[in-house]
């Protein structure tokens, strides 16, 4: 099942991913319309909607990528990981960390999967991530059992202004990821039945069609369910809580030269058997400038 977000309300994705269906009104009100919702009542939608017979050619509505949002678009925590892959961990001349260093992207920050990301600085970079959903409340569990705990998966983007969030003498890394539309997600939420190996999933950023990022989620040090393991050892993970897992080797910053992101470049980030996400990037400083 695909699950996403259009204009605030969930929607579930036609197999053939040309239409969708509102789910509050295909449930005649028994779930959604607000995504928080359906994750809320996660087990019991999923038991509604793999028995539902939902006919998308008579119900169905064009899929239009511009329109939809985050797959879960106002969770009540957002947690994101640092120096999680093994080649980006090599390429920042970094040791491996020995618990996942953790900070929020602001849910301010969150879009959807296709659309402008409006540049605030000259130093905005790049850093594709596989997103996990969280699916019922998760408090002290092992990694053994953890991904009956996650929702589905979705493809992230965590752009991170470096000059903000690496300035001393406090490095502000939720600030500086923080800027709006620095956390586009979707196209969809994926639940796991549909995924063959969540644990091996390819993950690519390209820029102008130039691979920048090619690497597999085999790499990631604190694995998904290592990664519930570990956050929920410290706090209750919520339904619809949203977790970007860190991304792997090609960011910009580490490149020689470095490469920022600049006026009309083409951001495309593609996690194999989810989807694909695509900014447009758009100078904010010369928009105001010619004004
Ligand atoms: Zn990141």
């Amino acid at each position: 099942m695909r699950i996403a977000t259009r204009h605030g309300r969930s929607v579930l994705i036609s197999p053939d991913s040309t239409s969708l269906v509102d789910v509050g009104e295909a449930s005649r009100g028994r779930f959604g319309p607000a995504p928080r919702s359906v994750y809320d009542a996660w087990a019991e939608f999923v038991e509604w909607a793999g028995h539902a017979s939902i006919d998308f050619a008579a119900d169905g509505i064009p899929l239009i990528l511009e329109e939809l949002g985050a797959p879960s678009p106002d969770p009540r925590q957002v947690f994101a990981i640092g120096l999680n892959y093994r080649d980006h961990a090599d390429e920042s001349g970094l040791d491996y960390p020995t618990s996942p260093p953790t900070f929020t992207k602001f849910a301010g920050s969150f879009a959807g999967p296709v659309g402008e990301l409006v540049l605030p600085a000259a130093t905005v970079d790049w850093e594709a991530e596989l997103v996990v959903v969280v699916g019922r409340r998760a408090e002290r569990v092992t990694a053994a059992g953890a991904w009956s705990y996650v929702a589905g998966l979705t493809v992230g983007q965590d752009y991170s202004e470096r000059a903000l969030q690496l300035a001393g003498p406090a490095p502000q890394f939720s600030l500086g990821k923080s800027f709006p539309g620095f956390a586009p997600q979707g196209p969809w939420l994926v639940t796991l039945d549909e995924i063959a190996d969540p644990d091996d999933l390819s993950i690519e950023c390209r820029v102008n069609g130039e691979v920048m990022q090619s690497s597999s989620t085999k790499q990631l040090i604190f694995s998904v369910p290592q990664l519930v393991e570990r956050l929920s050892a410290v706090l209750p993970l919520m339904p619809g809580d949203v977790v970007f897992t860190g991304t792997p080797a090609g960011i910009g910053g580490a490149r020689k030269p470095a490469r920022f992101l600049r006026e009309g470049d083409v951001v495309e980030t593609t996690i194999s058997g989810i989807g694909d996400l695509r900014q447009l990037c758009v100078d904010a400083t010369r928009r105001e400038n010619d004004r």
